[in-house]
């Protein structure tokens, strides 16, 4: 069964810079941008809670410094993001300003939708914005964001948001219009996938290398998000966004792919955990634990035999049995320094090894998520 647009709640769409930004003037393209923006109010005008994950930033920065096209090192792009955001975020006021909605504008890393606490402060101030029927227009924060740590593209970024935002629709407005059998480019027999119940390796394959120069996402990016995505509990779509009102096009039936979820809403929780990039340290666990979690339980500091990594407490880390089989991963309750110390510790000793007491669990079973789960 094909899903239907008008069937979303909470919807985000990503827009790209090549969609957004016209490459020779270094303008937006307002009469595209006008049109899109009708489309968002008309689903923000039947109810649903819509925001907007907007590139262009750096597209729009770039020419008024001066730097020429091509590549830009990442101090240059991060210095015409600092430029680029300012234009981006009036033109998204204007254009929803116009049609009665307020924009609010949030800029986000990595780390902000990565550790615990940045990542809940982030979802309060979208639920906020969102409780007020205002549309967060949101974007990485690409002037601190440095090249370890960024996403660097905004469809992964726009399916964390997505699931942060508990959306149950992301709609990625792509320079294609959804996922064909091979890249057309290279291949003219290739025919468009309208429905992908679950992303698996020949799904994978299907995908090709990076798209153009101003959209760094091409469809493997895509494909990246949809995995991010669908396993957060969000479907997500990929539709051509080059032409005038396309999220309309899809709400009657142009072409696109959807992208299932196949996840029941798990709690939120598991939801980050699951699509948490950047585990901050591992845990290795002994056979009887490694049995234990995966018959229900939560990990206790007993089964740890070794820990790694710097990671503070409600930081992700990884699980692993002694033969280094990532068994899943999960939120710890301790810091790398007092989990090392209580690393094959009893739990009543917990308040002998540290002076003080703390939970019983190294990881709570409701902070984890096991691999297949
Ligand atoms: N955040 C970048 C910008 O606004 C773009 C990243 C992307 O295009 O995916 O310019």
């Amino acid at each position: 069964m094909m899903p239907l647009l008008q069937n979303f709640r909470r919807v985000v769409v990503k827009v790209g810079s090549s969609l957004l930004v016209d490459r020779r003037a270094s303008e937006p393209k307002r009469a595209w941008l006008d049109a899109l923006a009708d489309d968002i109010a008309a689903l923000h005008g039947r109810g649903v809670d819509v925001l907007v994950v907007s590139s262009g930033a750096i597209a729009l920065g770039r020419t008024v410094l001066g730097y020429p096209s091509g590549a830009l090192k990442l101090e240059d792009s991060q210095a015409a993001a600092a430029v680029g955001q300012i234009a981006l975020s009036r033109v998204w006021a204007e254009v929803l300003g116009a049609r009665g909605i307020t924009a609010g504008q949030i800029l986000v890393t990595l780390g902000d939708t990565e550790e615990r606490r940045r990542y809940l402060n982030a979802r309060e101030t979208i639920g906020r914005l969102l409780e007020r029927r205002a549309v967060p227009i949101i974007n990485e924060n690409d002037t601190v964001a440095t090249s370890e740590i960024r996403y660097g593209d905004n469809d992964r970024l726009a399916a964390r948001v997505a699931t942060m935002a508990s959306a149950d629709l992301l709609v990625l407005l792509s320079d294609i219009d959804g996922l064909y059998t091979a890249p057309p480019a290279d291949d003219p027999s290739a025919t468009l996938i309208p429905l992908v119940p679950r992303i698996d390796a020949a799904i994978e394959a299907m995908a090709g290398g990076p798209a153009s120069d101003l959209s760094r996402g091409g469809m493997r990016t895509k494909i990246e998000a949809g995995k991010i995505a669908t396993a957060g509990g969000t479907h997500m779509v990929i539709a051509d966004g080059r032409i005038a009102h396309p999220v309309r096009r899809i709400e009657q039936g142009g072409p696109c792919t959807w992208f299932l979820t196949t996840e029941t809403p798990v709690s939120a929780r598991k939801v980050w955990i699951s699509g948490s990039l950047e585990p901050r340290g591992l845990l290795t666990v002994d056979a009887g634990a490694a049995r234990a979690l995966k018959g229900g339980a939560s990990l206790l500091p007993a089964g740890v035999t070794h820990v790694e990594g710097s990671f503070a407490r409600g930081d992700c880390v990884r699980i692993q049995d002694a033969a280094g089989v990532e068994l899943g991963r999960g939120l710890v309750a301790y810091d790398a320094s007092h989990a090392v110390r209580l690393a094959g510790r009893r739990s009543q000793d917990i308040v002998t090894v540290l002076g003080v007491t703390g939970r019983a669990e190294m990881i709570h079973r409701d902070d984890m998520i096991l691999r297949g789960e």
